[in-house]
């Protein structure tokens, strides 16, 4: 027993620990910088205020997580974002692919309790930060309402991944709230201030489901009780929630920090009003026996402050995709902002812009600029309000806690500020690193003068000179223009075949478009346009790209709308090749084509885009010169993915190959270390986390068992069932050899074996 006598006043129980880097929020970017430096090498300790990771994405919540693939409704081909995002997102696929909330929560923590180098303090809210002067934080101070215990963790770097900005804020670091004017940075999106407001708001989730019998409903007393007269009501579909409630959103004209609790009571007011509405109008008989199942109790905060760092994103950096020399991550969300009065504005809920591709986050925009120990993720990083209405969503605040979990252990190893790995030169070794981990940064030359593969000669059991896909059973309707991507070479004269099927006579129109840069693939040039005259019924057309082109490209074979034509498929699937559709995605404001109003900047284009698997198949077009594309040394190549350059940057072997394999041969015995494998994932499948079903639950170009030989056939690795991109091979002691055999396993009859890099030292 414990018994205490009255005394003036008590402590909290204190812990104080010392670490190497401190995380504070546990949201998306908060978990993959933690461990991202974690498995870089050094201590961290994560500090989340809630009692499970994830923030927005997290079952509190219930966002799905989105990034540049945009739901797969824009034309940012092949885009996911790598490296320890993408293996989250496969991981949840193997194990969740009809995307459970719950599920996604166990992966996230088991992602991190499995990081020996990781001290996650959970339900634990920072409220203090102490600096030593005036630049430097010493530590932070958290309190956990669970174990009635004080937290103070000191290090010597701290990462501000808390949406809000508590870390940043109090540290006294310079920040925004609220949009700039257009003038500032030149941003032609940038919102009158008075008409559409300052600030997104939050929003709050409900679910519903269906039980067997009638369900009355009784609404709490503080329900609006004008649903009816919501602008966007009408829209509302039973059945939806979740997600699909996103524009069940409030605050952005109030302060939504310190508003925050107003905002959520206001929004439970909507919530159960819009309920009431739906069960007792009378205009919902349907949800007779519908019941409520969830209510969010922690809403959504879209935004708040912003950090200044040594850049700021703005909008021409999205829109015109500019590099700078320190990019580090990348983006391609829409440029996507929403009206202040949210679910009662008169504007429409939402107004998104896309860019014609990616574009990439240079590391300035990573750390607080007055401070010397700060770096910031998420959705405080230094961006303005409208560059901000892309840089917010989750894969992309993912992204960049990778790139800042990597240079928090960088600034460690070369005992430099974050600012000081920028200016001392650092930057070129970050993203070397990053690139090796499968971020993906595009259009960086990187040199990785370790990697041995380099060095070796590579010979593959076959290669794939594709020149078509077979037939099969089915046909394309062609009820929406369909395009067959193919990366073709310069200045070469291809001739097309495919079987096509008219229901009466008619005339088919087929247009050669390209990309009108190497930074994106948005077919913006028509370069040869034909007309064919078809009979009524199957016939095989040939035609061919009359206009050669200068350079090698991806270039969009395009069978332009047409009900009155079928056209055959195949079920060939192959790296790096895919059909794309003109067609509508209203959940990413894809209306088949984008035009914004003149004079903000942002360009006007067709979109593109994929259809899911099973769907989407290639067309059974065949043409006369082998596609040269899946060579072997694309093996070296620093992409893993494959680019609007028309390069593939993947080797794939032949449909005929039972045994595929790859040797890498040296001139004379090297000592391996480790091994890295980049298998083709699928980077075009947007791997939503949540709410969204995907058809598979592994992606089926990823090769799932394989072995490795050495030159004297020694068998060094066993893999079975791998559902992974990157696959890490690690010899401690070294194995000496002149050549390596990598046996791979052909599983599909369908998906010829292929990879997109091998990298060793
Ligand atoms: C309604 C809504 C819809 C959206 N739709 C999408 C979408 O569909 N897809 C998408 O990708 N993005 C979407 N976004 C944007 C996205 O969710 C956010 O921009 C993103 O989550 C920001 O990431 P973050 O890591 O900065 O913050 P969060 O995900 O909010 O994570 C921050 C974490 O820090 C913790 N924290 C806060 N304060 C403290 C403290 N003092 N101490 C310790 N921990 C703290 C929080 O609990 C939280 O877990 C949406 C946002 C909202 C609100």
């Amino acid at each position: 027993m414990i018994k205490e006598k009255a005394t003036a006043s008590r402590k909290t129980k204190q812990v104080a620990l010392t670490t190497q880097f401190a995380v504070v929020g546990g949201g998306l970017s908060g978990v993959c910088a933690a461990i991202t430096a974690a498995r870089s090498g050094i201590k961290v300790v994560l500090l989340q205020d809630r009692p499970v990771l994830g923030g927005n994405a997290s079952s509190e919540v219930r966002l799905w997580s989105l990034g540049a693939t945009s739901h797969m409704g824009n034309n940012n081909r092949w885009s996911r974002e790598g490296g320890l995002i993408n293996e989250i997102l496969l991981d949840n696929l193997k194990r969740n692919k009809e995307g459970n909330l719950l599920i996604f929560d166990t992966i996230l923590l088991e992602k991190v309790y499995n990081e020996e180098n990781i001290t996650l303090i959970l339900n634990t809210a920072v409220y203090q930060v102490d600096k030593t002067g005036d630049t430097k934080i010493a530590s932070v101070t958290g309190f956990c309402s669970q174990n009635s215990t004080t937290y103070t963790v000191s290090a010597p770097i701290f990462c501000d991944a808390s949406g809000d900005g508590i870390v940043a804020f109090m540290a006294g670091a310079s920040f925004r709230m609220g949009a700039e004017d257009k003038e500032e940075f030149d941003e032609g999106f940038a919102p009158n201030i008075n008409d559409y407001g300052n600030l997104l708001g939050h929003s709050l989730y409900f679910y519903t489901k269906n039980t067997d019998k009638p369900v009355a409903y009784t609404p709490p007393s503080f329900a609006i009780t004008n649903a009816n007269e919501l602008p966007r009501i009408k829209n509302y579909t039973l059945g939806d929630h979740g997600c699909q409630l996103w524009w069940v959103e409030y605050g952005g004209r109030l302060d939504t920090i310190h508003q925050s609790e107003d905002i959520k009571f206001q929004l439970w007011k909507v919530v159960y009003g819009i309920w009431d509405y739906i069960k007792n109008s009378g205009e919902f008989p349907e949800a007779a026996n519908q019941t409520l199942e969830w209510v969010g109790t922690i809403p959504g905060k879209r935004e708040s402050r912003r950090f200044e760092g040594d850049f700021m994103l703005s909008q021409k950096d999205v829109v015109a995709q500019r590099d700078y020399e320190d990019a580090v991550t990348i983006g391609g969300w829409a440029l996507d902002l929403h009206p202040a009065d949210g679910v009662y504005s008169k504007h429409s809920s939402c107004t998104q812009w896309h860019s014609k591709g990616v574009y990439t986050i240079p590391y300035r925009s990573y750390y607080a600029k007055d401070l010397d120990n700060l770096f910031l993720a998420g959705r405080i990083i230094s961006a303005t309000h409208v560059a901000f209405g892309s840089s917010r969503v989750m894969l992309t605040c993912a992204h960049g806690g990778q790139a800042v979990g990597k240079a928090a252990a960088l600034s460690l190893e070369k005992k430099c500020t974050p600012k000081e790995i920028y200016t001392k030169g650092y930057v070129a070794e970050l993203q070397l690193r990053l690139n090796r981990d499968g971020q993906g940064i595009p259009r960086v030359a990187i040199v990785d003068k370790d990697d041995k593969i380099q060095s070796a000669q590579l010979k593959a059991s076959s290669t794939l000179q594709l020149q078509g896909f077979r037939p099969n059973s089915e046909w394309q309707h062609l009820i929406f223009s369909t395009a067959q991507l193919l990366p073709l070479q310069a200045n070469t004269l291809y001739n097309f075949s495919i079987t096509v099927d008219a229901l009466e006579k008619t005339v088919l129109h087929v247009v050669f478009k390209i990309s009108g840069s190497t930074k994106h693939f948005t077919p913006d040039v028509i370069v040869e346009e034909q007309q064919i005259s078809l009979e009524k019924g199957q016939q095989c057309i040939h035609f061919s790209n009359l206009n050669k082109l200068p350079d090698a490209t991806y270039t969009y074979l395009c069978f332009m709308k047409n009900d009155k034509v079928r056209l055959q498929l195949s079920d060939d699937r192959i790296t790096g090749v895919m059909t794309v559709q003109n067609k509508i995605n209203k959940a990413v404001s894809n209306y088949g084509r984008q035009d914004p109003p003149a004079g903000i900047a942002i360009d006007s284009f067709e979109f593109w885009t994929p259809e899911r698997r099973p769907k989407g198949k290639n067309l059974a077009l065949s043409w006369d010169k082998a596609l040269r594309v899946f060579e072997t040394r694309n093996l070296k190549d620093v992409s893993n993915r494959p680019e609007p350059t028309g390069e593939t940057h993947a080797w794939v072997a032949s449909w005929e190959d039972e045994q595929p394999q790859v040797t890498i041969s040296w001139p004379s015995p090297e000592k391996i270390h480790e091994l890295r494998l980049y298998f083709d994932c699928d980077y075009d499948h947007a791997l939503e986390s949540v709410l969204m079903q995907h058809p598979e639950s592994e992606i089926p170009f990823v090769v799932s068992d394989y072995t490795i030989f050495d030159g004297n056939g020694n068998l060094l690795k066993k893999v079975a069932g791998n559902h992974q991109g990157m696959n890490i091979h690690i010899w401690k002691s070294g194995i000496t050899t002149d050549t390596l055999v990598i046996k791979f396993k052909q599983s599909n009859a369908t998906i010829p074996v292929s990879l997109f890099k091998i990298w060793a030292r």
